[in-house]
């Protein structure tokens, strides 16, 4: 089967404090980020006299202030009455607690998404605790970044996510929700964030993606101290393989990070079939045996920078441990605690 290539009716972003309408009612806004992802999409629906929000950006000065640009601005100086959260990361969930609070709007989201976010809340640490030093050398980590990080205060959900008062509604897979308008279908993504939402227009062509679908860089799938025997990839594939069959030519995307698109059936195999090739030249390179931390060439076919080492480090931990999980590979623990693995013949 053939499919559309990939297009973007929108190929300019919106700037900081302004919005573009991306379909009647729907406000496409950007929230800086101070990361390599330098931002993340936020939605407006209209609902009349008030606005649902899709998602909203890490707490910060700075992201308060362009919030407030945007309510008097674009939104029209309507409320917010309701905010939808995709998924638990604090790019995603930073605000909510804040709308909640300061705008008195209701929080939607899975009840995972929500009982993760106020667990991670309460999670504050001035120095990585020892079992996360420990998952960090499950993984092979580089001596010297795992003796730096050792010393640093590790990131802290709390920094970044605005405090969450009691109290959500939750959304699950099946469900059907008016939201500006529409009637949309919810199905759960899964893998880059367990209970990930997407939302499906029944009313026109837009499908809300959240992290689970995005244009041009594929979501990150990691393994975390949290549940390090986790099969965060087999979970990616699964979500996948049956989101993929919803996909239709004429579907606008809107993501979570980068620009709204259009051929969504090409992207899904893409999704798809980037892990499976990943896979398969991770089988060749771990004949000999290897640590999660010796997979980044073959895995991302590039140079991994400081700034994304975290990130990859736990990308290739999900990889190679879904290869044992699917029994592929073998494990075996090296004397400094890192796991070495090995494909099966
Ligand atoms: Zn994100």
């Amino acid at each position: 089967m053939t499919f559309e290539p990939l297009r973007y009716p929108f190929p300019e972003a919106p700037v900081e404090g302004e919005a573009t309408e991306v379909a009647p009612g729907v406000l496409w806004m950007r929230l800086p980020l101070p990361m390599k992802l330098d931002h993340v999409n936020v939605y407006a629906l209209d609902e009349g006299d008030s606005w649902t929000i899709i998602d909203t950006g890490f707490d910060s000065k700075r992201t308060r202030r362009v919030w407030e640009q945007l309510l008097a601005g674009p939104m029209q100086g309507k409320p917010v009455s309701r905010v939808v959260v995709t998924h638990h990361h604090p790019d995603h969930v930073g605000m909510a607690g804040w709308f909640q609070s300061e705008h008195g709007a209701e929080l939607w989201t899975t009840r995972t998404a929500w009982l993760f976010s106020r667990m991670l809340m309460l999670d504050e640490q001035d120095t990585p605790p020892a079992e996360t030093i420990e998952f960090w050398q499950s993984c092979g980590m580089d001596a010297e970044i795992l003796e730096q990080r050792k010393q640093e205060r590790p990131f802290n959900f709390a920094d970044v996510v605005a405090p969450m008062p009691l109290g959500f509604k939750r959304m699950k897979q099946g469900d059907v929700v008016r939201i500006g308008g529409r009637d949309w279908d919810i199905h759960m993504g899964n893998g880059h964030a367990p209970e990930h939402l997407t939302l499906w227009s029944r009313d026109d062509n837009l499908v809300i993606s959240g992290d689970q679908i995005i244009a041009s860089i594929s979501p990150n799938v990691g393994v975390y101290a949290t549940e390090p025997e986790a099969d965060p990839l087999g979970d990616w594939l699964e979500a996948c393989e049956r989101l993929a069959p919803l996909a239709r030519e004429d579907h606008l995307v809107l993501a979570g990070h980068k620009l709204p698109f259009t051929g969504l059936p090409s992207r899904m195999r893409q999704l798809i079939e980037n892990h499976h090739g990943a896979l398969d030249r991770l089988m060749a390179h771990i004949k000999t045996p290897k640590t999660a931390g010796d997979c980044f060439v073959p895995l991302f076919k590039r140079a991994i920078g400081a700034g994304e080492y975290g990130l990859a480090l736990v990308e290739a931990m999900a990889h190679v441990s879904h290869l044992y999980q699917i029994g592929k590979a073998t494990r075996m623990r090296r004397d400094d605690g890192a796991w070495l693995w090995q494909a099966r013949d």
